[in-house]
């Protein structure tokens, strides 16, 4: 499940996390050398092992890698086939050679976007004998205010293919938080996807574990799959994903650690490191704006008028020349931005202080798109002097409405 605007850790994270709450898992290390991955493969008893590549993007066992440098395909060391995300091998020599492979190339999958993701880090797990995947995954549901767990027997594939072909074979389960998991949630899911008694009570738990998992942690989504039936009974979660609402991340320094900025958007990165709030969308209209509330509207009207947001960026009550300056630049380095509409009601932030800034910010960066700008509020006519006298190509606003009629317009080439 794809998520937005939210905190992604990897897969041998979300692990060392289940395990901690009691969610059972395969044993494993990660490695970031192929000397490395040898060595868990050896401590790990020397038998088969798989060696999973650690990105932040789901469909890895389907992706197939590329050189790094080169764009040419990776080969399996067999020669017979593109070298894919997820790979069982046998023993510690050859957990070497795959690790080899893998590492400082690029993993591309479905998910990954055409360019793929430079994979840096593997995972070396005990093989496992699988019986059959499942799917389970608690997310909080905000259309029911509560977390909800999703369960299918059809793991292992896309959760959303298994949705819009078979619905009816998803089965939810709503936790009043309130009153917190109770066992016959887990065994009710249980039996549903077919398990028998014993092997739904082990289910039971581990969905408690999950549940402790996903409240000990804030998580805004759990996810687990496949999780797997082993030949010998025992269930485990053979794959982890997590997300987590950056807005609850104060409270959880330890996971903030486990941030991995390399797999986030770097223009996300940059803009939250000069205290901006910066959403990447997928439209062409880039939006500096004041504000929550201000934002929402400004894509409202924007979409309104027949445009489409390309991100928003928030600057906040009390943005300085050089926090405006560095937004713009922000919004100005997404080559999809076609047109930049700054909205900005001042209150407490004054209209000559961003018109100085977006000034300084266009001499600066060198802007190569229209710039539609409606300043509301204190100093405005302070502000609007500051931007005509630039000799800069502002086209100024007057309202919301004149403003995205505007910045639609200029996006679209009119
Ligand atoms: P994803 O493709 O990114 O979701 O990566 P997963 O961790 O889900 O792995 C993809 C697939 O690899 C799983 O659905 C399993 O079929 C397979 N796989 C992963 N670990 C093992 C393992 O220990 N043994 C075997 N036989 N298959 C595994
Ligand atoms: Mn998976």
């Amino acid at each position: 499940m794809e998520t937005e605007g939210l905190v992604k850790i990897h897969e041998y994270q979300a692990k060392a996390l289940f395990a901690r709450y009691q969610v059972p898992v395969p044993r494993g290390e990660v490695a970031e050398t192929s000397a490395q991955a040898r060595a868990a493969a050896e401590r790990l008893g020397g038998g088969t092992v798989v060696v999973k590549s650690q990105i932040h993007a789901g469909g890895r066992g389907k992706g197939t890698f590329r050189d790094r440098v080169s764009g040419a395909p990776v080969m399996h060391p067999d020669g017979s086939k593109p070298l894919g995300g997820v790979n069982v091998v046998r023993g510690p020599d050859e957990a070497e050679r795959f690790a080899a492979r893998m590492l400082g190339n690029v993993l591309v999958t479905r998910q990954s976007g055409p360019d793929g993701r430079e994979v840096r880090r593997v995972l070396v797990e005990e093989g496992m004998d699988i019986r059959h995947e499942y799917y389970l995954a608690l997310l909080l549901d905000r259309a029911v205010r509560a977390p909800v767990f999703i369960a299918s027997a059809e793991g292992g594939t896309e959760i959303e293919e298994v949705a819009a072909s078979r619905p009816e074979a998803i089965l939810k389960q709503v936790v009043d938080p309130r009153s917190g998991y109770s066992p016959w949630i887990g065994r009710r899911l249980g039996f549903g996807l077919g398990l028998p008694a014993q092997e739904a009570q082990a289910f039971a738990k581990l969905c408690a574990g999950l549940y402790d998992t996903f409240v000990g942690t804030d998580a805004s989504l759990v996810e687990i799959n496949p999780l797997v039936r082993l030949a010998d009974g025992r269930i485990l979660a053979l794959d982890g994903k997590m997300s987590f609402d950056d807005n609850a991340l104060f409270r959880h320094p330890e996971l903030r650690e486990l941030r991995d900025l390399a797999e986030e958007d770097p223009l996300e990165v940059e803009a939250s490191s000069h205290g901006l709030n910066y959403i990447k969308l997928d439209g062409n209209v880039g939006c500096m704006v004041n504000g929550a509330g201000l934002a929402m509207g400004t894509m409202d009207i924007i979409q309104h008028h027949g445009g489409r947001p390309a991100n928003f960026l928030d600057v906040g009550g009390g943005a300085t020349t050089e926090m405006v300056t560095e937004a713009f630049r922000i919004i100005l380095g997404d080559p999809a931005v076609r047109a930049v509409l700054i909205n900005i009601f001042g209150g407490i932030m004054r209209c000559d202080i961003v018109a100085e800034g977006v000034v300084a910010a266009s001499r600066a960066v060198g802007v190569k798109v229209p710039v539609v700008v409606r300043l509301e509020g204190t100093n405005v006519e302070r502000g609007r002097e500051i931007l005509v006298s630039s000799g800069l190509d502002f086209q100024v606003a007057d309202g919301m409405r004149d403003a995205a009629e505007k910045v639609v317009a200029a996006a679209s080439g009119r």
